[in-house]
């Protein structure tokens, strides 16, 4: 498979450290509100890499954490505790901020068929491993203290910018309004590994330290999951692309000055959901979530399907324009998939199966290029093959795709066998009273007329009908009636 590596810019045949096995990281939600379709975007994709992965035959291992303390306003370090503001705008504590938030995060994720990771970690369960992460960097001499706090030293680092692109200026855009830079900083893209002192007495939740009370910084809390459950050689770190500066940039600061040698082979950034008027947002404008899509009436699969039909490294626009554009398409690939006959007793044709699969796997190992994954559905329900054969492949497709589309086109199938059983039943049960089947028999008999073109005897049967109150409706799709 071949995979764009952001650390290097190139897209790279994917080999992991040890043969079969993958461990893959994925940085996870602050969990402060409900995540945006956005946030979810880069976990669908995540999502349908580890599943590719475990489709390819890999032994695959995910670990995600759960941000529920350190992540500040800014993500240079500065500002407020994103879950102190969380907890003061609910009136809550901020445990049970998390808590709720954590809940609504996988509830959501259910919706999307985003599969939960092997295993989940909250930030606040790893303390120790954050504390001894920090004594080896004070030893090595990668860190210092400053004003209380321990920073990250990235002068002692030969080259501190891997995904490039980005220089000091950047650091700048994350400061937002109100809030100062840190004085203590011996460089200005230092960082933070423990915070004792801040400006924000009413932090609630602290621990005991070598270096006094306080809380670890959000960039730690990866690196130190990462170490504590994938070990030293880490195959795959996802996140959404603003993860990349600089919250993924220190993680390999501090995990490679700890460890002592490379870390992390292949970073996969997930490129950003944006609106018409850009950047998406939980505090401005309209707040995008699963739930508003369902309140709006569309189903989460069409969102997923929306997603997959662009490449990962593409940002993507939202509109209600193209989610209704997606529902045409989602629910006409449904209802191809309906047409299709589960029941035709056909064997599933081996050769055209491994001839049809090797198109969705070309366009999978290509950087996971699920746009033509996509294609190849329309591809398989084009082949001259049988009914047996498409079903099958449709199938084993979505095991990586999660488009949830047997069972979508089980349920129209069975909702128009109903529809047809119902019908049936109305014109059986029509048929049995005399009085209708009097009506029927006289429709059936002006029709006749009408053919001979004795239009007399048409109106004539018309106005007896209407002497006994029943009243014909002429349709282009035949005649009706309806009794006063
Ligand atoms: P957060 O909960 O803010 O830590 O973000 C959760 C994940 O969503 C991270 O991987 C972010 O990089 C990602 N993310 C944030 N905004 C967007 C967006 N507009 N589109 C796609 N992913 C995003
Ligand atoms: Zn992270």
């Amino acid at each position: 498979m071949l995979l764009y590596n952001s650390a290097t810019r190139k897209r790279e045949e994917f080999i992991p450290h040890v043969e079969g096995k993958v461990s893959m990281y994925t940085c996870g939600p602050t969990v402060y509100h409900f995540a945006h379709i956005g946030n979810l975007r880069t976990y669908m994709m995540e999502d349908v890499l580890e599943k590719y992965l475990r489709y390819a035959g890999y032994d695959v291992t995910r670990v995600m954490n759960i941000t529920d303390v350190g992540h500040l306003s800014s993500d240079a370090d500065e500002g407020e505790d994103k879950m102190l503001k969380g907890a003061r705008r609910e009136k809550k504590t901020v445990m049970e901020i998390a808590k709720f938030y954590t809940d609504a995060f996988f509830a959501d994720c259910d919706k999307l068929n985003i599969k939960t990771p092997d295993i989940i970690q909250p930030a606040t369960g790893c303390i120790p491993e954050y504390i001894s992460m920090i004594e080896t960097l004070l030893e090595k001499g990668y860190a210092y203290e400053a004003g209380g706090n321990i920073y990250f030293d990235t002068s002692k680092l030969e080259k501190y910018y891997i995904f490039n692109d980005f220089k000091e200026e950047d650091l700048d855009v994350g400061v937002r309004e109100g809030v100062e830079a840190d004085g203590n900083k011996r460089n200005k893209a230092d960082f933070v590994l423990w915070f004792t002192k801040s400006k924000f007495d009413d932090q609630e939740l602290k621990w005991e330290s070598p270096w006094g009370i306080g809380y670890p910084g959000w960039h730690i809390e990866c690196s130190g999951i990462s170490l504590k459950y994938l070990g030293e050689y880490l195959d795959i770190h996802c996140g959404g692309i603003d993860n990349a500066f600089p919250h993924h940039t220190n993680e390999i600061a501090q995990s490679e000055a700890c460890i002592g040698h490379e870390w992390c082979k292949y970073w996969v950034h997930v490129l950003h959901l944006n609106t018409n008027s850009g950047k998406m947002s939980k505090s401005k404008g309209e707040f995008l979530t699963v739930s508003l899509l369902e309140e709006k009436g569309y189903d989460p699969m069409v969102y997923r399907f929306f997603c997959l039909q662009s490449h990962y490294r593409k940002s993507l626009v939202f509109s209600w324009e193209n989610m209704d554009n997606a529902v045409v398409a989602y629910n006409k690939l449904i209802a191809r998939i309906a047409a299709l006959d589960p029941d035709s007793g056909d064997a599933v044709d081996t050769e055209a199966f491994e001839t049809l699969r090797a198109g969705f796997v070309k366009a999978m190992d290509n950087d996971m290029n699920t746009s033509l994954a996509v294609t190849a559905l329309y591809d398989v329900l084009k082949a001259k093959v049988s009914d047996a054969t498409k079903l099958a492949l449709i199938e084993n497709y979505d095991t990586v795709l999660s488009l949830s589309l047997l069972d979508r086109a089980n349920a129209l199938r069975k909702k128009e066998e109903e529809k047809k059983a119902a019908e049936a039943k109305a014109l059986a049960d029509a048929a049995a009273d005399p009085f209708v089947a009097e009506i029927l028999s006289a429709i059936e008999a002006r029709k006749a007329a009408k053919k001979a073109k004795n239009f007399a005897e048409a109106d004539r049967i018309r106005d007896e009908l209407a002497a006994k109150g029943v009243t014909l409706i002429d349709t282009a799709q035949g005649t009706t009636y309806k009794i006063d």
